[in-house]
C-alpha cells in the first residue's frame, strides 16, 4: 500500500506536480499556468446499457479534451473498474504533453468507462460503446478529437466507434486510430507502443554504452503494453527476468520466454503457473533484481511503500503515471534514473497520428516507412530531453515538461489565444 503522502494520488493531481514543477524552472506566470493547467472541455456521459441478463445497467463515461492549440483533441480511451474524471483529467493533459514532446501536430484528450469489461460479454462491451459513442458524439470527429485504445481496449472495440461515428456523419475512418487493418488501420499500431519503449531503452542502453543483451529487465504488466515491450526487448536480446499481470507475477534470472508467456496467458487467462518460471505474488516484480523496471499497466504503482524494497537502477515509463509524484524526488535521491511517461510511451500515439494521416490521404503507407518514421521521431524526442536534462542538470520528467510547455505556449501566443504581454 502507498503511505499517507502518496494516498489520493489521481492522475490529475500528479499531472498539476508534475506540470508545476517544470512551470517553475520557466518561471510561467500565474495566468498562463491556469490556461495550460485547466481542461478544454470536460464531459460526463450516463451509459445505460442492455445486459445480457435482460437487466439495464448504467455506466459513467467521460471525455476530457485537455488541449487542441496544437492540433485536434487525440488520446486513448480506458474501460477500468478504477476510472475517475480524475484520472481522466489528468491522462488527458498528460497526451497533450506528449503530443507536444514528440512534435505530432495534435492536442490532448482521454477517455473513459468505469466498468469490468472483463465482466462482460462482447454483445455487452458492444452495446455499452455505441452508447457511449452516442452520448459524447457531438465532440469527436478527425478535426476534433480522435480516440485511440488505451487500458482494456483494442481495435476491434475502435472499429465499433469508427461504425458508430460514420452511420451518422458518412464513413470518417479518421475519427480513431488503432483500427483493425480492414477497417483502416494502420500496418504496426497494435504493437506500436511496446516498439516505441523498446527504441527508448535500446537507445538508453546505448548512453550507458551497455549492450542490450547484458541487460535484465522486469515489466508489470502484460496488457498490450507489458506484452509487447517485452517481446521486442527480448527479439533484441535483452533478458527479461520478470513479467507480471493483475493475477499474478513470473520470474526467472535467466530469461522468460515471452512468446511461450503470451501463449499461456492466452490459453488460461493468466499468467500464473506459466512453467517458464516461478509464480510469485504480482507485487514482487516490482521490487525484483534488474537493471530495468519498466511499468506497464496502471498509475501510481510506485509509490511510498515500495521505493525502499526497488532494486533497480533506470525506471522506464511504460504506462500512464506509474511512479507518484510524490516519490520520484526520493528515487532520483536514492540514484534511481527515471525516464517519464510522456516520452517513453509514446509510440503508440505517434503510429496513430501516422493512421490518422493515411486515413486522411486514404492512403497505406507501408510498414517499413512506418517503423523509420517511428523510431526517427523516439529518437529525436529522447535526444533532445537528454540534452536538455544534462545542459540544466534538471530530471528527464522536468526537461521533458519544458520542452512540451514551450511547444503549446508558443503557439497559443501565435494562434491568439493566449497573448503574451510582450
Ligand atoms: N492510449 C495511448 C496513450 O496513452 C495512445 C493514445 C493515442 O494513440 O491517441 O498514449
Amino acid at each position: 500500500m502507498a503511505n499517507s503522502s502518496d494516498s489520493g494520488t489521481d492522475c490529475h493531481k500528479a499531472s498539476i506536480m508534475q506540470f508545476d514543477r517544470a512551470a517553475d524552472i520557466m518561471e510561467l506566470d500565474g495566468e498562463l499556468r491556469q490556461w495550460l493547467n485547466t481542461s478544454f472541455r470536460e464531459l460526463s456521459v450516463r451509459i445505460p446499457v442492455r445486459m445480457d441478463d435482460g437487466n439495464v445497467r448504467v455506466f459513467s463515461g467521460y471525455r476530457v479534451q485537455h488541449s487542441n492549440v496544437r492540433g485536434p483533441h487525440k488520446g486513448g480511451l480506458r474501460y477500468h473498474p478504477s476510472v475517475s474524471l480524475e484520472d481522466v483529467r489528468g491522462l488527458a493533459a498528460w497526451m497533450t504533453w506528449k503530443c507536444a514532446l514528440l512534435d505530432l501536430p495534435l492536442g490532448g484528450a482521454k477517455g473513459g468507462i468505469t466498468c469490468n469489461p472483463k465482466e462482460m460479454s462482447l454483445a455487452e462491451q458492444e452495446r455499452m460503446t455505441r452508447e457511449y459513442i452516442h452520448g459524447i458524439g457531438d465532440l469527436i470527429g478527425p478535426t476534433k478529437d480522435i480516440p485511440a485504445p488505451d487500458i482494456n481496449t483494442n481495435a476491434r472495440i475502435m472499429g465499433w466507434i469508427m461504425d458508430e461515428y460514420s452511420k451518422r456523419q458518412g464513413y470518417s475512418p479518421g475519427v480513431v486510430t488503432g483500427k483493425p487493418l480492414e477497417l483502416g488501420g494502420s500496418p504496426g499500431r497494435e504493437d506500436a507502443t511496446g516498439k516505441g519503449v523498446s527504441i527508448i531503452v535500446g537507445r538508453w542502453a546505448e548512453k550507458e554504452n551497455r549492450p542490450l543483451h547484458q541487460i535484465s529487465a522486469a515489466v508489470q504488466g502484460f496488457g498490450n503494453v507489458g506484452y509487447h515491450t517485452a517481446l521486442h526487448l527480448s527479439r533484441l536480446g535483452c533478458r527479461i527476468v520478470a513479467v507480471s499481470d493483475s493475477t499474478a507475477g513470473i520470474i526467472n534470472e535467466d530469461g522468460l520466454d515471452i512468446q511461450a508467456a503470451g501463449r499461456h496467458k492466452k490459453n488460461s487467462g493468466s499468467l500464473s503457473g506459466f512453467a517458464g518460471g516461478e509464480t510469485v505474488d504480482q507485487g514482487e516484480v516490482l521490487t525484483c533484481k534488474c537493471d530495468y523496471l519498466i511499468p506497464a499497466a496502471l498509475q501510481t504503482v510506485i509509490h511510498g511503500g515500495n521505493l525502499e524494497k526497488l532494486q533497480t537502477r533506470v525506471i522506464f515509463e511504460a504506462a500512464n503515471g506509474p511512479v507518484c509524484p510524490y516519490t520520484e524526488p526520493l528515487l532520483l535521491e536514492r540514484g534511481i534514473t527515471v525516464l517519464p511517461d510522456i516520452l517513453v510511451n509514446g509510440g503508440g500515439v505517434s503510429v496513430s497520428y501516422f493512421e490518422w494521416v493515411q486515413n486522411i490521404q486514404h492512403f497505406q503507407w507501408k510498414d517499413e516507412i512506418i517503423q523509420m518514421e517511428l523510431q526517427a521521431i523516439m529518437h529525436r524526442a529522447f535526444d533532445k530531453v537528454i540534452a536538455l536534462a544534462d545542459e540544466r542538470n534538471i530530471s528527464y520528467r522536468i526537461a521533458a515538461y519544458i520542452l512540451a510547455i514551450d511547444k503549446v505556449v508558443r503557439a497559443g501566443h501565435l494562434r491568439g489565444i493566449y497573448q503574451s504581454q510582450s
